[in-house]
């Protein structure tokens, strides 16, 4: 697929945002594969961590912010541990988050969690779950 890019798009300052914001170095990811072949999730996101940090390095913020992969992330590390360069996709995606969250886009509404969900999770769960879906 052909992609038309413009420094303005490589450059973009919302895609240096996520970099202060993780302080992770975008461009240094060279592409491995490793950290989406070890992680849990990526067989379940729109778009796995290769692929996000490719994506973010081209600038296309937007598509990486509508997918479900910030979302699923379970902050294992993994990716982490296994990039030779030392790269943090987790860093990257907390940053996602928390740029989402800013804008209010709450993942999950609490209003809408069904009561029998909330009596039988662990307390621990809930408090974790609001902290990581809720501005
Ligand atoms: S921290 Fe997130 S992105 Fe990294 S391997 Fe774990 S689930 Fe995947
Ligand atoms: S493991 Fe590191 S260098 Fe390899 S694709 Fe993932 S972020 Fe990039």
């Amino acid at each position: 697929m052909k992609i038309n890019l413009s420094n303005q798009d490589v450059q973009s300052v919302s895609v240096g945002k996520v970099e202060r914001l993780s302080g992770e170095d975008l461009k240094k990811c060279y592409q491995c594969g490793n950290c989406s072949g070890g992680c849990p999730v990526s067989y379940k996101m729109e778009i796995p961590p290769t692929r996000i940090m490719r994506m973010l390095q081209l600038g296309r913020l937007e598509e990486v912010k509508a997918a479900n992969s910030m979302w699923l992330c379970v902050g294992c590390l993994q990716c982490y541990s296994r990039c030779p360069k030392g790269c943090s996709v987790a860093a990257v995606l907390e940053a996602l988050r928390q740029e989402a969250l800013r804008e209010s886009a709450d993942r999950v509404d609490v209003k809408e969690l069904p009561m029998p969900l909330l009596k039988k999770a662990p307390q621990q769960a809930i408090v974790c779950g609001f902290r990581k879906f809720v501005s």
